[in-house]
This record gives structure tokens, sequence and C-alpha cells, in this order.
């Protein structure tokens, strides 16, 4: 109980990061997984959302479904992440290509 206390502060202290685009992505999916499964954090980011977004504009707060957002934040870190292990594997894959190179004109060499 005392834990999931201390885990819920964490996520509120990330909330406000989260809502101006300077948490890293490793803990916005965290909060996130968090969120979905937790009332108190999940109302406390819709209240702060609300206050990021403007209490003045009432038609958008009706309209605000956090699920809906924090899904679609998840599937766009999801994809740039994608994005970059292929970026990685394909760095990868040029660096073994390289060393199989190498080590090709090593062996001719030798013999
Ligand atoms: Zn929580």
């Amino acid at each position: 109980m005392n834990e999931e206390y201390q885990k819920c502060k964490k996520y509120e202290r990330e909330i406000p990061q989260y809502l101006n685009g300077t948490l890293s992505q490793d803990d916005t999916l965290d909060l996130i997984e968090h969120v979905r499964s937790c009332a108190n954090c999940k109302e406390e980011l819709t209240v702060q959302h609300m206050v990021a977004v403007g209490l003045n504009d009432l038609d958008q707060i009706i309209s605000l479904n956090v699920d809906d957002e924090l899904e679609a934040e998840k599937k766009r870190i999801m994809a740039l992440r994608r994005k970059q292990d292929r970026a990685e594997r394909v760095f990868l894959g040029f660096l073994f290509f390289n060393a199989s190179a190498f080590f090709a004109a090593l062996m001719m060499l030798i013999l």
C-alpha cells in the first residue's frame, strides 16, 4: 500500500513534464501504463491536462478523452521506436558488411 503510494507520487510528479513534453519516452510509456490501471493518477492527469488546455475552453474539456490521448501518445512513441530500430539494424548490417569485407581481404593477404 505504501509502496503503491510512493509510486503514485513519482508518477504525479511526472505528469507536468508529460504535459509540457519534457518527459522521456521511457518514462512516458511507464506513466501511460500506470495511469491506465490507476484511477487516482488518471484523475490527476485529467485535471492537470484540463488546466494546461485552459479551463475557458469548455467544449474541449467535455470532449476530452484521456484514454484516447494516452493511446495516441503511446502509438506515436512506439512508431518512433520502430523507426529507430530499423535505422539501427541498417547501421549494424552496414558494419557487418564492412567487417566481412575486411576479413575477406585479410584472408586473401594471408593465403
Ligand atoms: Zn497511481
